[in-house]
C-alpha cells in the first residue's frame, strides 16, 4: 500500500485572501463541489467570524452533503482573559455545523508577547481550553500552529509546549505554519522532525511561496513524516501565495510514489486548474508547472525532432497523467518537424514533401521574421496553411476599405468606424461606434458580417493583446496584436502585425472571424 498523504485544500479561505481574488457564494459552492469531486481530504470553506457571505456559504455547503471531503470552518484560539465558552468568535464556529473545525494560534514566544500581549501561559491556556471546548461539541478540530517554524528557531521549547498543548487537548493534526514564507526546506524537516518527537497526533505542514519554496518546504516537511499537507489550487494565497496542490499533489503521487488523489483525478488536474483560472478570473499562467499550456510545449527544432521519436527525450512525464497536452511551438527557430506535428494537432495533414509544406514552412519563416508569432494564434496558422494547400476560397468575405475617425478634447473621445466588406461580390457601407478606434471598428465588422452570417452572433472578443516590437525609432516600431475570440464553447487566437495598431488589430480580428467560418 503506497503511503497516505491527506490533501487538505484552502482555496477558498488562504486563497481568497490574493490579490485580485474575489469569490461570491455561488462561486464557492462551485468550487467546493469540484474539489470535493475531485477527491481532496478536507476543504476549508471560510472564515465564519470574518464575514457574512462565508457564513451563508457554510449554510449552503450544509445542504449539499459532501460525502469524501470534509468540510472545514476556519477561525482563531478564544481571546485572552474569556472563556472558549463565552468568546464570540469561537462560537460562531459552531454554528456553521462543518466537521471539521480548524484553528490557528501562536507558537513564537515572541509574538505571544509584542502581538497577543499576555503571557506564554494564557497562551498555551487558549489553545488547549479553545480545543476542548470544540471537541466536547463532536468537532474534529485541526490545529495550525502559526509561525510555527519561525517560533521554533526563536524558541524551541515554547513551541514543543505549543504543539503538546494542541496534541493534548485533542487535536487531530498539528499543522506546522511557514505563515512568513521565509523559511528553507531543512529548518522546515527539522522543525517537522522535533514536533514528531514531541507529540503523538499526525503533523501538518502550511507553506507560503515568499522565498519561492513553498513546494520545497511542503515536500520536505513530508518527507520528514508529515502526512497531511495544506495549500491552494494554482497556489493563490495572500503575498506571493500558498503552496500550489497542482504541483504538491502529483509530485507526491507521480514523483514519490504516495496516495493523495484518485489517479482518475489526477488525470483531470489541469482542467481543475483551469476552472479554478475561470472562477477566479485569473488569466491560466502558461508556465504552471504541470499543468500550464507551456509545461509540455517544445520549441527548439531539434527537441521537436527527438520528442516525435522519442516522448521521454525532453518531457519529465507523459503530460497525459495530469490531463496536459503536448504542444509544439511554431516558431522561426523550428523545422519541419515542427510544422508538421503542429499541423497534425490542428487537425490538417500536411505531406513532409510536397512543395506546399515547403512554401507554408519558408512563409512562415518570413512572417516570424517581420514580427508575426503564431504561438498564441493557432488559428492564423490554419488559416495560413489552407492558403498553401489551396483552400483559401474558403473565407467567404473581404474587407475592402475601412475609415476611422476620433474625436477628442476636453471631453471623453468618441469614436466612429466606417466599413466596406464584400460578400458574394455584393459590397456593403456599416458605420458603428465605439469606446475606441479598434473597438468602433469590430463593431462595424461584426455588424456587418452578422448581417451576412448570423452564426458570427455568438463570437465576440475574449481577450486582446497589444505588443509593440522593438523598431528601429519608436514611432515607426511595429505593432503585434494577438485576439482571443470565443463562441462561448471553444476559442482561438488570431495575429495581425503591422506598423498602425489598428491596421495590425483589424487583421487579427479579421481572422478571427474568418476561422470561425472555415
Ligand atoms: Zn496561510
Amino acid at each position: 500500500m503506497p503511503r497516505k498523504i491527506e490533501i487538505y485544500d484552502t482555496t477558498l479561505r488562504d486563497g481568497s485572501q490574493g490579490l485580485g481574488i474575489h469569490f461570491s457564494v455561488a462561486d464557492k459552492l462551485r468550487v467546493a463541489q469540484e474539489l470535493e469531486r475531485f477527491g481532496v481530504t478536507y476543504i476549508e470553506g471560510g472564515w465564519p467570524g470574518s464575514n457574512p457571505r462565508d457564513i451563508e456559504f457554510f449554510a449552503e455547503a450544509r445542504k449539499l452533503k459532501f460525502k469524501k471531503a470534509k468540510l472545514a470552518a476556519f477561525g482563531s484560539t478564544r481571546k485572552k482573559g474569556v472563556r472558549a465558552s463565552e468568546d464570540a468568535q469561537v462560537k460562531g464556529l459552531l454554528e456553521v455545523h462543518t466537521p471539521v473545525v480548524t484553528i490557528y494560534g501562536k507558537t513564537s514566544a515572541l509574538h505571544v508577547r509584542e502581538v497577543l500581549r499576555c503571557t506564554p501561559e494564557e497562551n498555551l491556556a487558549m489553545i488547549a481550553d479553545t480545543i476542548a471546548y470544540l471537541k466536547s461539541h463532536g468537532r474534529e478540530v485541526v490545529y495550525d500552529c502559526e509561525h510555527a517554524i519561525d517560533g521554533w528557531k526563536e524558541d524551541p521549547q515554547y513551541a514543543l509546549a505549543c504543539f503538546k498543548a494542541a496534541a493534548e487537548a485533542g487535536a487531530s493534526r498539528i499543522v506546522l505554519c511557514d505563515t512568513n514564507g521565509g523559511s528553507l526546506p531543512d529548518e522546515v524537516a527539522a522543525c517537522t522532525r522535533a514536533a514528531m518527537s514531541a507529540v503523538k497526533a499526525a503533523i501538518g505542514i502550511h507553506t507560503h511561496d515568499d522565498s519561492g519554496l513553498a513546494l520545497a518546504n511542503a515536500l520536505a516537511s513530508l518527507d520528514a513524516g508529515a502526512m497531511h499537507v495544506q495549500g491552494t489550487m494554482n497556489g493563490i494565497g495572500e503575498r506571493t501565495g500558498n503552496c500550489d496542490l497542482t504541483a504538491v499533489i502529483p509530485v507526491a503521487q507521480i514523483k514519490r510514489g504516495w496516495s493523495c488523489v484518485p489517479a482518475s483525478s489526477l488525470r483531470r488536474l489541469t482542467e481543475l486548474s483551469r476552472f479554478i483560472d475561470g472562477v477566479t478570473n485569473q488569466a491560466p499562467d502558461p508556465r504552471r508547472p504541470w499543468v500550464g499550456a507551456a509545461a509540455f510545449a517544445h520549441k527548439g527544432g531539434t527537441h521537436v525532432d527527438a520528442v516525435r521519436k522519442f516522448s521521454a527525450a525532453y518531457e519529465h512525464v507523459d503530460p497525459a497523467t495530469v490531463g496536459n497536452a503536448r504542444d509544439v511551438l511554431v516558431s522561426d527557430q523550428s523545422g519541419r518537424s515542427n510544422l508538421l506535428m503542429k499541423a497534425a494537432e490542428l487537425g490538417i495533414e500536411l505531406d513532409k514533401d510536397a512543395p506546399s509544406t515547403k512554401a507554408a514552412l519558408e512563409e512562415l519563416k518570413k512572417l516570424e521574421h517581420q514580427g508575426w508569432s503564431f504561438e498564441d494564434a493557432d488559428a492564423s496558422l490554419v488559416l495560413l496553411l489552407r492558403r498553401h494547400l489551396g483552400k483559401a476560397a474558403v473565407v467567404p468575405f473581404e474587407v475592402v476599405n475601412y475609415n476611422v475617425s476620433i474625436q477628442g478634447g476636453s471631453k471623453l473621445a468618441s469614436c466612429e468606424a466606417t466599413i466596406r466588406t464584400r460578400v458574394d461580390g455584393k459590397e456593403s457601407l456599416t458605420v458603428a461606434d465605439g469606446e475606441g478606434p479598434v473597438h468602433a471598428l469590430d463593431q462595424a465588422l461584426r455588424k456587418a458580417l452578422i448581417k451576412a452570417f448570423p452564426k458570427l452572433k455568438k463570437v465576440h472578443l475574449a481577450d486582446y493583446k497589444v505588443r509593440v516590437l522593438a523598431g528601429q525609432d519608436g514611432t515607426s516600431a511595429k505593432t503585434r496584436v494577438v485576439v482571443r475570440s470565443t463562441d462561448g464553447k471553444k476559442s482561438w487566437g488570431t495575429v495581425g502585425v503591422s506598423a498602425n495598431l489598428v491596421e495590425a488589430s483589424l487583421r487579427a480580428i479579421v481572422e478571427g472571424y474568418a476561422h470561425a467560418l472555415v
